[in-house]
């Protein structure tokens, strides 16, 4: 079994469904044996889709913000995107899942203006669609290449999946992945693929809350965790992990040093299992930098996902941070120091 596979991704790993498959609970296992059944089932469907999304073909205006917001009504994901509830501009909703679905795109959208003069996801205006209410209790959210697509949970372990920043910026930034380098979503390219989403994600999330890298929780996913999950989310970027014995999800599997990097097949070859190593290594940058994660390590990550490509490995990311460092900060700066050390941290 396995899930999100190019163009299909998925904030829930398929260790953490297959885990949760295995659960005592029945309530439990039946809605993670239905969501694992969803995502073979998206996949099939959807593995014909183009790499570019079709939506790149409905521009906005240039630097104007275009969001669309599509309430399933829990039907299954074949009906995406659902009905139109809320237009750019339009009036607050009385559900909280398409406010925070259309608030956090906006924000997303307007930390990629901001900080870094890029236009909507393709830099073109593409307009942000999300749906919400995908299919019943379902325990995932996704990006398919055109939209992205949120499900309800299962109240158990997960709440509603728009409710984190960090999740929504994190399936924004697999379609910014797709117009730029768009690293292959397997084995060391796919790692990395997560670790972009990742790392702008949490950024998105600081950026908003105003948090330093030393403030910053560095989670992912923080608020979809529900009550049943003693998990403080699902991923960290820490030297930590985000839950061991959890009841439901076991034990945190990302390594944060290359030593106990994942060389199995599973997880598309461990795309959310060795993103942990980039992850720390970005971390540990942001925060010998120290100030603003988004300032100078924002930066600098930005400038490497434009200059890597569909093949990058770690060795590449590694190269080009460093050089794109060095261009940015000068050669020898503490900047451009920070980023060398940190990736000799992980074991580089
Ligand atoms: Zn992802």
């Amino acid at each position: 079994m396995s899930c999100c596979h190019n163009p299909i991704h998925c904030i829930l790993p398929p260790y953490i469904l297959d885990r949760m498959a295995e659960s005592d609970d029945p309530k439990v296992r039946a809605i993670a044996v239905a969501a694992i059944a969803r995502s073979a089932s998206l996949r099939a469907t959807r593995t014909t889709l183009a790499q570019m999304p079709a939506m790149a073909a409905i521009p906005s205006a240039v630097g104007k913000k275009e969001r669309l917001v599509y309430d399933l009504k829990n039907r299954g994901s074949s009906f995406l995107p659902g009905t139109l509830v809320r237009r750019e501009g339009g009036a607050k909703s009385k559900d909280p899942a398409v406010n925070e679905a259309y608030d956090y795109s906006g924000l997303t959208y307007d930390f990629y203006l901001k900080l870094f003069n890029r236009n909507s996801l393709d830099d073109r205006g593409m307009t942000l669609i999300s749906s919400v209410h995908v299919a019943r209790k379902y325990n995932n959210a996704f990006w398919n290449g055109e939209q992205m697509a949120y499900g309800d949970g299962d109240g158990v372990i997960f709440t509603r999946f728009t409710k984190s920043i960090d999740v929504v910026g994190h399936e924004l930034t697999h379609g910014v992945v797709t117009h730029t380098c768009n690293l292959d979503y397997k084995n060391e390219s796919g790692a990395l693929n997560e670790h972009f989403a990742d790392v702008f994600g949490s950024l998105i999330k600081q950026w908003k809350k105003k948090q330093t890298a030393a403030k910053a929780d560095w989670l992912i996913g923080p608020d979809i965790m529900a009550p049943g999950a003693k998990a403080k989310a699902l991923r960290t970027f820490k030297d930590e992990p985000a839950y061991t014995g959890d009841p439901y999800l076991g034990d945190d599997p990302q390594p944060k040093h290359l030593k106990d990097k994942y060389t199995g097949g599973d997880d598309s070859g461990g795309v959310h299992i060795n993103s942990g190593i980039p992850n720390h290594a970005f971390f540990l940058v942001a925060t010998t930098i120290g100030g603003n994660a988004w300032d100078k390590a924002g930066r600098i990550w930005y400038r490497t996902m434009l200059a890597l490509n569909q093949k990058s490995d770690f060795n590449q990311m590694v190269s080009m941070s460093t050089q794109s460092a060095a261009t940015l900060f000068g050669n020898n700066s503490p900047e451009h120091k920070a980023v060398i050390k940190a990736w000799k941290t992980v074991g580089f």
